[in-house]
């Protein structure tokens, strides 16, 4: 698997279009502003690929990126979580969401982004436990971890994993810095193993 080789594929403006349900995606889901963007970017080493932005939660578009067989796909969830967004619309997305996760057989596993200094947020619970209810596998990614320093870091994923345990045959988690590219192979032995090699 080459991450570089990653292309657009296709928005769709909510799950009722996403592309044919077939092949094997990952998702990569998180609040507005966690790090979605340069985490993906940083994966498939394309600063382009994924849009960062300071102004987050503007476009609400589903992303899809194949690499190698079309077949693959990562698909960038829209940002979440931005305080603007009508409670009806919120609503809406919340209901899509839940219904992606349980639905989408081509659906291997999810990476679930969230920012090393406030983790698990409303959201993120959520998230969590539909994939969890789902079966889908899920692996989360502590980001921004260098605005921490090492010891920090170490104790927020300790306790993050200790509060997993219940979950530990689906869920995992590490920390990750786009900044300075650590935590990259780790995530990469991650999707490798859910896609194959
Ligand atoms: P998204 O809304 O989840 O796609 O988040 P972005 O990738 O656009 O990042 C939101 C903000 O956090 C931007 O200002 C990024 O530069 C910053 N950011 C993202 N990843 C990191 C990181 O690993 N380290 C630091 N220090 N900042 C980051």
């Amino acid at each position: 698997l080459d991450f570089a080789q990653a292309q657009f594929l296709t928005s769709a403006p909510d799950l009722a279009r996403c592309p044919v349900d077939e092949g094997a995606e990952i998702a990569f889901a998180g609040r507005s502003n966690a790090g979605k963007s340069s985490a993906l970017n940083t994966l498939t080493r394309n600063h382009k690929l994924a849009r960062t932005s300071k102004t987050p939660g503007r476009t609400q578009l589903i992303n899809f990126f194949t690499f190698g067989a079309d077949s693959l796909r990562l698909v960038d969830l829209p940002g979440y979580g931005y305080a603007r967004v009508q409670k009806s619309i919120k609503k809406q997305w919340d209901a899509e969401l839940e219904s992606y996760l349980q639905s989408r057989q081509s659906l291997i596993g999810l990476v679930l982004l969230m920012d090393i200094r406030h983790p698990f947020k409303e959201f993120d619970r959520a998230m969590l436990q539909w994939a969890v209810d789902a079966e889908i596998p899920t692996h989360i990614l502590l980001t921004k971890a260098d605005k921490l320093k090492k010891g920090p870091q170490k104790n927020t994923l300790q306790e993050a994993r200790a509060g997993l345990a219940n979950v530990d045959d689906l869920v995992s988690i590490q920390t990750f810095s786009a900044l300075h590219k650590e935590g990259l192979a780790e995530l990469e032995a991650k999707l490798v193993t859910w896609f194959g090699p």
